[in-house]
């Protein structure tokens, strides 16, 4: 029987946005009059991305891996949890191969931000920069996101099943 040895996973997130700056998003501080409200730190792309991995090797979700009930996760640092997530993701015998995300935000312009987004992503999975998509787009000035009253990301990540010492011995 042939192994499956791609998966894919799905990421969605929200996060209502209050007045003052910085926005933390992928990872970085973007200069900004707007911020996400959120237990963690509120990075919505990280978050995004975190369920995506998780997803992939079905390991349950962000929200069940740190609760927002427990203290230890008040203002906590999403890279870090996106780090712990995906040791799991490892542990489980996967690998990522390519993420792709799509960041919706009416501002600020994350145009001159992807590249560090990007690269912050990358490093934080030990992979090249190529192998991470950052997409971003507008809410249209309607609805919720173009109201400016939230920002939300979606991702989807696809993994592979990392070869062990019993694979190359079969
Ligand atoms: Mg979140």
């Amino acid at each position: 029987m042939q192994r499956t040895t791609l998966r894919v996973g799905l990421g969605h997130d929200t996060h209502r946005l209050g007045e003052g700056g910085p926005l933390v998003l992928g990872g970085i501080e973007i200069p900004h009059d707007r911020h996400a409200i959120g237990h963690s730190d509120a990075d919505v792309l990280l978050h995004a991305l975190t369920d995506a991995l998780l997803g992939a090797a079905a390991l349950g979700d962000i929200g069940e891996l740190f609760p927002d009930t427990a203290a230890e996760n008040r203002g906590r640092c999403s890279k870090e949890m996106l780090r712990l997530a995906y040791d799991r993701v490892r542990a489980a015998g996967f690998g990522v191969v390519n993420v792709d995300c799509v960041v919706f935000a009416q501002r600020p312009k994350l145009g001159p931000h992807k590249r560090r987004i990007q690269e912050t992503i990358a490093e934080l999975l030990a992979v090249p920069a190529s192998q991470i998509g950052v997409k971003a787009k507008t809410g249209e000035l309607v609805g919720p996101v173009g109201r400016e009253e939230a920002i939300m990301a979606e991702c989807v990540a696809v993994v592979e099943r990392l070869e062990t010492a019993d694979d190359k011995a079969a």
